[in-house]
């Protein structure tokens, strides 16, 4: 959705091409050296500074209206999320099923209490495993943030290992210097007819990080989701959307940056399903995910929450 202007150099580069041509109708040779020689010098990119631009304009007056557009600047406004590190958490992993004793270990909840390390995660009908759609989304989400400027931090480097367990996903954030937290989900509802994508926040909120920042992020999320033409879920609504609170999540309960689990849709809906087993469909989760975080960087609501 963001088109980076043409980077300065390239304008400069074509200012001075008009400033060629004009050079030549006039027969200024000598001025159509000089500009070579200067251009092809320096082995590094083309920069123009004011003195250069001084000594463009100056053959022909015609030539001012060839000058570059002072108001262009050599690099266009910084990518949206640029500052920011981004910890994207991909839900359950490919390994889990296999090892259920280090999975059903318990770890500290958040609040006092324990909680399996993590699950093996929902899936289709047709089998497709939650933990590779998470996987899948979230390598997709890492790859668009980045170009967004971001820097991302992934609690996983694959979907072939077991865990992370959860309280270590939740503690992840602030143990990598990350601003945001976001895990990335599907939902398993045994009744088919279920549908739709929702977020959820810890609350009460364990530390102020999760209590308004992290419903902002949320808001922020649905938001851009529901842009997309994602359907919000049928079950799940709260006043201000399709934003569950839920104290027993460890991995919100830890997080003490902003932080979201998102559940992209109910993978027992037939129509949901499909959309999530296609690399389209995940691709469109992704984008979505990432403009979410644009609009939340672009409020102000990011930065150093503590
Ligand atoms: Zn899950």
């Amino acid at each position: 959705m963001t088109h980076a202007p043409p980077p300065g150099p390239r304008r400069v580069w074509s200012g001075r091409l008009g400033l060629l041509l004009a050079g030549l109708a006039v027969g200024a040779l000598t001025f159509l050296v000089a500009l070579q020689v200067r251009a092809g010098s320096g082995g590094g990119p083309t920069t123009l500074s004011p003195s250069d631009e001084t000594v463009a304009s100056a053959p022909e007056p015609e030539a001012t209206t060839a000058s570059p557009d002072p108001t262009v600047t050599e690099t266009g406004p910084p990518p949206p999320l640029a500052g920011l590190t981004i910890a994207v958490d991909p839900g359950h992993n490919g390994g889990n099923g296999a090892n259920p004793l280090t999975v059903n270990a318990p770890v500290p909840d958040g609040r006092g209490d324990t909680k399996a390390c993590n699950t093996v995660g929902a899936s289709t009908d047709t089998g497709y495993p939650e933990h590779a759609f998470t996987w899948d989304v979230s390598r997709r989400l890492a790859e668009r943030l980045t170009e967004l400027g971001a820097v991302v931090v992934l609690t996983r480097p694959d979907d072939a290992g077991v865990g992370p367990c959860v309280d270590a996903r939740g503690r992840f954030p602030q143990e990598n210097d990350a601003d945001v937290l976001v895990s990335i989900h599907a939902n398993g509802t045994e009744d088919r007819g279920a549908h739709g994508f929702f977020a959820i926040v810890s609350d009460p909120p364990v530390v102020d990080a999760q209590g308004e920042p992290s419903v902002a992020l949320a808001h922020d999320l649905v938001g851009a989701l529901t842009e997309a033409g994602f359907a919000p879920s049928s079950s799940v609504a709260a006043d201000d959307g399709p934003i569950q609170r839920r104290a027993d999540l460890a991995t919100l309960n830890h997080a003490e940056r902003p932080a979201v689990v998102l559940e992209l849709a109910e993978m027992r809906n037939p129509e949901e399903a499909a959309v999530l087993e296609s690399e389209e469909g995940r691709q469109r989760y992704a984008d979505a995910i990432a403009a979410g975080l644009v609009a939340w960087a672009g409020t102000g609501e990011a930065g150093p929450t503590g």
